[in-house]
């Protein structure tokens, strides 16, 4: 097996995943990068014997691993896995070992979804590449939660031929124009995905639909980074400050990244790249849109010349429950000083493809796990089914704990129940 690839799993002595602390776990289980089990393994730091002599690296106890699935980890340890050795550490509600490695290599998940409606490519049929919230930001506006722990190293989560195929099959299923762009979107950040590149090249191998990718533009900096996404016909970065004290506070961003590498790559980017390179700058009350960020902005994006600029505010519950949407005047103002870099475009809003879901329940699960919805246009957008009937629907979810309901700007949304939400109670932005 190739090194540092295989998934282990703390289990106890009956086969169930282990909810105690990793390195007390009696077994291990090993499985292959495909999900395959391998090997069960003793930890013989759970012996009376060596308990008191603990392993001073995880490494030492599962070489081989880059991936550690249990039902419980501290924050901090789970910060440590990540930082200091490169695992990933999963935590999983699942029991059992083999389903819950299945669940992270995403065997029957949906890594492709749509068309969905997009406010700036259309009918967009979305690619996955990589678990929930899987992310080298933690944006206070995020929708979908906090990002626990910060990723930043790039690996495949799942096989490529599986995405691949998923692709071919949502393609073979819809007549020519109703899709406008296949886009790589996830929930988190793409560029994450190793085979990003290859990814990109064999969909359009299969077909004549433009390409879109959806990142933060963290990893520009990088040039392969650059060398992967120069393949698609629209890439959308964001960017939200242009002062490293700026980019921490809303960001939030893996600890060595500095915004001004990642404002040079974008500007290396451009000059690459020969398709439409579209940046988003979110604004938020008090953090991002006073006049001096703002002029930083317009200069960093005057340098990059993108082809369009598309200001946004938090319209959907956010990640912090203190971030607020800046008032009429600003975004006006915002947008007479970003215009001045590039056009400033209008959203969009269309219908949803919901004809892959079998079910109401696979329906609205299928919506909101990709962002919060208003419970009106959720209702909306459902109307094949009677509005009774989604509302029971959003009722039973909400008692499973697979849903949630929120209440932002005086409405009410329903979200994923996986992602990490702030209290609600307000905190002064200079706390972040
Ligand atoms: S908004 Fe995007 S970049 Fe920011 S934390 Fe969420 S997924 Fe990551």
């Amino acid at each position: 097996m190739n090194k540092r690839l295989a998934i282990a799993v703390a289990i106890d002595s009956k086969n169930r995943v282990w909810k105690g602390a990793f390195r007390t776990a009696p077994w291990y289980m090993i499985f292959d990068q495909r999900g395959e089990p391998t090997e069960k393994r003793r930890n013989a730091y759970a012996d009376e014997s060596k308990r008191h002599q603990p392993p001073a690296l995880f490494t030492e106890i599962l070489p081989e691993c880059s991936v550690f699935i249990t039902r419980h980890m501290e924050d901090e340890s789970q910060h440590r896995l990540v930082k200091k050795l490169s695992v990933m550490p999963v935590i999983t509600e699942i029991e059992d070992p083999l389903q819950a490695v299945q669940a992270y290599l995403g065997k029957g998940k949906s890594l492709v979804y749509g068309p969905v409606p997009s406010r700036r490519l259309g009918q967009s049929l979305g690619v996955d590449p990589i678990p929930f919230k899987t992310c080298n930001y933690n944006c206070v506006y995020c929708q979908l939660g906090r990002t626990k722990p910060l990723s930043h190293e790039r690996r495949d989560f799942y096989p490529p031929e599986r995405i691949l195929a998923q692709v071919r099959v949502a393609l073979d299923s819809h007549e020519p124009g109703e899709i406008d762009y296949v886009t790589f979107v996830g929930q988190g950040e793409p560029t994450l995905c190793a085979s990003l590149g290859s990814l990109i090249r064999e969909i359009k191998n299969m077909t004549d639909i433009r390409m879109a990718v959806i990142t933060n533009g963290s990893l520009l900096y990088r040039a392969d980074v650059r060398d992967e996404l120069a393949i698609a016909d629209v890439v959308m970065p964001t960017l939200d400050a242009a002062d490293q004290k700026t980019f921490r506070r809303i960001n939030r961003s893996w600890p060595k990244l500095r915004i001004t590498e990642i404002i040079e790559g974008m500007i290396a980017f451009r000059k690459m790249f020969n398709g439409q390179l579209w940046i988003e700058v979110m604004l938020v009350k008090g953090l991002n849109d006073d006049e001096k960020t703002l002029l930083g902005v317009r200069d960093a994006l005057s340098r990059i010349r993108p082809d369009r600029i598309h200001i946004n505010v938090p319209i959907r519950p956010p990640a912090e429950a203190w971030v607020e949407v800046p008032d009429d005047e600003t975004v006006e103002r915002a947008t007479a000083i970003l215009g001045e870099a590039a056009e400033i475009v209008a959203p969009y809003e269309g219908s949803f493809d919901l004809s892959d879901s079998v079910g109401i329940v696979d329906a609205v699960e299928a919506i909101i796990c990709r962002h919060p919805m208003r419970e009106r246009r959720l209702v909306e957008t459902l109307s094949k089914f009677a509005p009774g009937d989604v509302s029971a629907t959003l009722a039973k979810l909400e008692s499973s704990g697979r849903a949630r309901r929120r209440i932002y700007r005086g409405e009410t949304f329903w979200e994923y129940a996986g992602g990490t939400f702030g209290a609600t109670t307000r905190k002064a932005p200079h706390d972040v």
